[in-house]
C-alpha cells in the first residue's frame, strides 16, 4: 500500500456549471505535469484530485514538489495508507502525524467514506479515531469548532489514508480554462512575471521573442529560451515564437527620429504580436510594462504603442513596485537566469533622449518613412519555432 497526494481544487469550484470542464482540464494538466515522473493514476472526486502511484515507477516527492507549481490547486496534502480497518488506521495515524499531534493544543477529525461497504458511517469512523487520539496525545484535546489540526481520514477503494496539514498550492486557475494569449518575453526581470501571473489566471500562453541578432547576442537568445523552459513548470508546454528583429531597428534607426526609436520599435513588437495572435488564437497580448519605470513606460508611450492593436494589453504588473517584481521572480525561479548580462533588443540603439510624452500623429509621421507592412511580413515569414 502506498502514499498518495490530495489535490484541493480553488476557485473553480466556484464555477457553478463549468466546473466539470475546469476539472477535466486541471486532471489533464495535472496528468501532464506527472510525465516523467512515473506511472500515476489520476481521479477528481468532490473537488478534490487524486493523485495515485500506480507501480514502483511513481516518484511521489518528485510529484508532490511538481503539483506545488500547479495553477488550479490550492492545497496538496500527502497522504499515507494503510488497510480499511479502524485499529489500523488509528495506528498509522499516532505514527504518521506524531509531530503534527504534539505540536498542535486542540484537533478533530474529519472522515470521508468513498467505499460505502466499510462498516461504520463517517461520523462514527472520526468519534472512534478522534477519541483514540485523544488518549494517545494528552496535550492535544479535541475541538470540533475551532481545532488547531484537521486529521483527516478518507476510506477508498484501495485503502484508508491519513493526511494532515496540508502545504499551499499555488492557486489561480487551470491553464487553458481562460484562453490564449501572446506573451512578449524578454530576457529581463519583468516579462517573465508578468506570464506567470496571466498563466495564473487559466491563460495559456504563446511567448514570443524579438530577437536582433548580430546586436543581440546567441547567449541571449539562450537564456529566453532557458526563461521559458522554467515557465513550462507552471504554464505546460509552450512553443517560443522568436522573430527576427534586426532589419525592422536597422530601418528604424536609419529612417526615424532619434527620439522615437523605442516607441516606433515596441510598434512593431505589437503589430507583429497581432498577427501571430491571429495566427494561433490568442485574444491578448501580455507584456511587464510597470508604469513609470522608462520612458516607453509612461501612460502617453504606452497610449502611443497600443494604438496599433485592437488586442486588449494585459500588464499584470503595472501598479508593482520593483522590490514586489524582484521578489516574484525569486519565488518562481527565474531571477537568476534574467540577471544574466546579456544585451535585449530594447538596449540597442537607444535614444539619448527619448520622448516621453509623444502624440500618435508624429510617430505616426515618423513611420512613414518606412514600408511597415512589409516589415512585418518579413518577420512574420522568418520567425523560429522553438518548443519548450
Ligand atoms: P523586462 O524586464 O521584461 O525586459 P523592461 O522593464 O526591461 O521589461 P522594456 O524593455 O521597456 O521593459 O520592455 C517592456 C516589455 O516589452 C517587456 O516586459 C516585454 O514584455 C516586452 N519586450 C521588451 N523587449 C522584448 C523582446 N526583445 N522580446 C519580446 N518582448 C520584449
Ligand atoms: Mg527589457
Amino acid at each position: 500500500m502506498n502514499d498518495i497526494l490530495l489535490l484541493k481544487l480553488g476557485e473553480i469550484v466556484l464555477k457553478g456549471l463549468n466546473r466539470r470542464s475546469f476539472e477535466q482540464k486541471l486532471v489533464g494538466n495535472v496528468r501532464r505535469r506527472l510525465l516523467g515522473l512515473g506511472n500515476f493514476r489520476v481521479s477528481c472526486m468532490q473537488s478534490t484530485i487524486y493523485v495515485e502511484p500506480e507501480d514502483d515507477t511513481a516518484d511521489m516527492d518528485a510529484a508532490f514538489e511538481a503539483m506545488q507549481d500547479v495553477f488550479g490547486i490550492v492545497k496538496i496534502s500527502r497522504a499515507a495508507a494503510c488497510e480499511k480497518d479502524r485499529d489500523a488506521i488509528v495506528r498509522l495515524a499516532v505514527d504518521y502525524l506524531k509531530e503534527d499531534m504534539l505540536r498542535a493544543k486542540s484537533f478533530k477529525v474529519e472522515s470521508k467514506r468513498s467505499d460505502k461497504r466499510f462498516p461504520m458511517t463517517s461520523i462514527q469512523l472520526s468519534q472512534y479515531v478522534g477519541g483514540e487520539l485523544a488518549e494517545a496525545f494528552p496535550n492535544c484535546a479535541v475541538d470540533v469548532h475551532d481545532p488547531e489540526l484537521v486529521v483527516n481520514i478518507e476510506i477508498r477503494d484501495l485503502a484508508a489514508y491519513v493526511h494532515a496539514a496540508p502545504v499551499d498550492g499555488a492557486g489561480g486557475m487551470p491553464v487553458g480554462c481562460n484562453g490564449i494569449a501572446v506573451s512578449l518575453l524578454s530576457g529581463g526581470i519583468d516579462s517573465p512575471v508578468s506570464t506567470y501571473m496571466i498563466a495564473k489566471r487559466g491563460v495559456r500562453l504563446i511567448p514570443v521573442h524579438f530577437f536582433s541578432f548580430p546586436y543581440t547576442s546567441q547567449q541571449a537568445k539562450e537564456k529566453v529560451i532557458e526563461l521559458g523552459r522554467i515557465l513550462t513548470a507552471y504554464c505546460g508546454s509552450m512553443t517560443l515564437e522568436v522573430v527576427p528583429f534586426t532589419h525592422i531597428q536597422e530601418e528604424i534607426r536609419d529612417k526615424c527620429p532619434e527620439e522615437f526609436f523605442t516607441l516606433i520599435m515596441r510598434r512593431f513588437m505589437m503589430r507583429i504580436a497581432s498577427s501571430i495572435a491571429e495566427r494561433t488564437g490568442a485574444r491578448a497580448i501580455v507584456t511587464g510594462e510597470n508604469l513609470g519605470q522608462v520612458a516607453s513606460q509612461t501612460m502617453e508611450a504606452m497610449a502611443v504603442t497600443q494604438a496599433v492593436t485592437a488586442l486588449p494589453v494585459l500588464q499584470p504588473l503595472i501598479g508593482m513596485d520593483k522590490e514586489e517584481i524582484v521578489r516574484a521572480a525569486r519565488k518562481i525561479g527565474t531571477f537568476d537566469t534574467s540577471i544574466l548580462p546579456y544585451e535585449d533588443c530594447c538596449t540597442v540603439f537607444t535614444p539619448r533622449h527619448p520622448k516621453t510624452r509623444p502624440h500618435t500623429e508624429e510617430i505616426e509621421r515618423a513611420e512613414a518613412a518606412l514600408d511597415v507592412d512589409a516589415l512585418v511580413r518579413e518577420a512574420l515569414d522568418g520567425i523560429e519555432q522553438i518548443r519548450l
